[in-house]
């Protein structure tokens, strides 16, 4: 058929405008997107007719409502969505690190749905601090005199060194000058915050005489940072918080401490390795002490900042302080998540990321013979099987640890484990997994009960 009499069999616009369809369309969409999708799609149409040898105009034209509603749907429908973390990494930080639980949420939602005493001193019915919701838990948990909390604990560190000693010296072991996820380097992150890095000691060694021995009228800090992502095992030696403070205050200068992963529970007892916590870096007299919220602390992202009041205050105005504060849901999430903390039973139970590091070998292997019968009803073209394997905590906290954990593997007839793998993450809700040899692993840790049922998803993947 000519091409050219196939473009004039496209209605002009103001003819498809009239179409109930298109009507209901712009009701719902409002006219101007639908105008401006039905023209895509009409482009979309004449591009197809130059394209193919055979074309039927008529159905094409009938379907053409039905192509923009799809359009429209697939615009508004938000790019940034669930997915199920089944690779057993429980602070996984591409898939957005520590998840909330469903109450902490609620009272996320509260706060953000309308207004708030944010900053209101509701008893002086006056201006009152955003900190002040967490600042006396804070304390309360850590055993500091003071603490606040700014976006990240990359924010904090510059926040910290920039208040503190911008423009003077400020001490780190060279074993400690490390690059963390995301690129945050320390010693980039020193020079953006106007500080000058002074490196002392070896990489594998570092004594109390390194640091003594560069101290001058310039130096404005000693700055510890805690090597969360990696070990360093055999002949290494670095020098104990409480040796470090004592030599700081003999110099009266601030020892500083990034202790990466904010743990305020000490996790030896639930069988984990230890995991340095706050509370003893403030008892061994760390002066200002910073990590993350969304760590191992298990709350939204933020960097919590806790130490001396002198120092604090003096943070809390810094002109950056404004740049980098925390907004109202994550001051609202922080609080709940804190409150857990005052009961560690609760904090265990209630804390998602707690709850999936601590939990036992033998509930972790129910739940994925649970996983498995269900697995089993759909049918699939796959050997399903309850295997061990080994999860990781991640974001750079215990670090060399694995967590002995159970996987359902699934090793598909027809397709490639590749293959399955990767029409996995195509899911509507994509189903993120590990695959080892010849089976796609889906690690039980990261999946919660209630999100089971996302699996029925997998009957849809063609050919399994
Ligand atoms: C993770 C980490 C950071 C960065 O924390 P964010 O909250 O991701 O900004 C900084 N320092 C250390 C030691 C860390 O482990």
């Amino acid at each position: 058929m000519d091409k050219n009499n196939l473009y004039r069999m496209i209605p002009k616009m103001d003819i498809l405008l009239e179409l109930p369809e298109i009507k209901t369309l712009i009701e719902h969409y409002g006219r101007d997107l639908t105008v401006e999708t039905l023209q895509e799609e009409v482009q979309a149409l004449r591009r197809e007719i130059q394209e193919k040898e055979e074309f039927d105009m008529e159905e094409s034209l009938e379907t053409l409502p039905e192509r923009v509603e799809h359009r429209l749907n697939s615009l508004l429908k938000p790019n940034f969505q669930k997915v199920i973390n089944a690779t057993g990494t429980v602070l996984h930080t591409n898939l957005g690190r520590a998840p909330l639980s469903p109450k902490h949420l609620e009272h996320i939602a509260l706060i953000a749905s309308g207004y708030s005493n944010l900053e209101y001193e509701l008893k002086e019915g006056r201006r009152g601090q955003r900190y002040s919701h967490i600042e006396s838990l804070l304390c309360h948990l850590t055993g500091a005199e003071a603490a606040m909390a700014v976006n990240n604990n990359a924010a904090a560190v510059m926040l910290i060194l920039n208040t503190l000693t911008q423009g003077k010296e400020v001490i780190v072991s060279r074993g400690e000058l490390v690059e963390i996820g995301g690129k945050f380097r320390v010693p980039d992150v020193m020079k953006a915050s106007g500080a000058k890095l002074i490196e002392v000691g070896t990489t594998n060694k570092t004594h109390e005489e390194d640091y003594r021995d560069v101290i001058n009228e310039e130096t404005g800090a000693i700055l510890k940072v805690h090597t969360s992502n990696f070990e360093m095992i055999g002949f290494t030696e670095s020098v104990e918080l409480d040796e470090l403070s004592k030599l700081a205050k003999g110099y009266d200068l601030p020892l500083i401490q990034d202790i990466g992963s904010g743990v305020l529970v000490d996790l030896s007892k639930y069988g984990l390795k230890y995991e340095p916590t706050v509370q003893e870096s403030i008892r061994a007299g760390v002066d200002i002490v910073c990590f993350s919220g969304d760590k191992l602390l298990g709350g939204p992202q933020a960097g919590m900042i806790v130490g001396k009041r002198k120092y604090i205050e003096q943070i809390k105005r810094n002109q950056l302080t404004r740049a980098l504060r925390i907004d109202k849901f994550t001051a609202a999430a922080l609080e709940v998540i804190l409150k857990e903390y005052l009961s560690e039973e609760t904090a265990m139970r209630n804390i998602p990321v707690l709850h999936m590091i601590i939990q036992k070998k033998e509930e972790l292997k129910d739940k994925a013979e649970r996983l498995r019968s269900f697995l089993e009803t759909l049918h699939l073209d796959a050997e399903i099987e309850v295997e061990e394997c080994l999860s990781q905590v991640g974001g750079g906290s215990l670090p060399g640890e694995r967590l002995d954990s159970y996987a359902v593997s699934l090793k598909p007839g027809r397709i490639s484990t590749a293959k399955l793998e990767e029409e996995m993450r195509k899911l509507s809700v994509p189903i993120i997994v590990r695959t080892t040899n010849d089976k796609v692993m889906i690690d039980v840790r990261t999946v919660s009960e209630k999100e089971f049922f996302y699996f029925e998803q997998l009957k849809d993947i063609e050919d399994f």
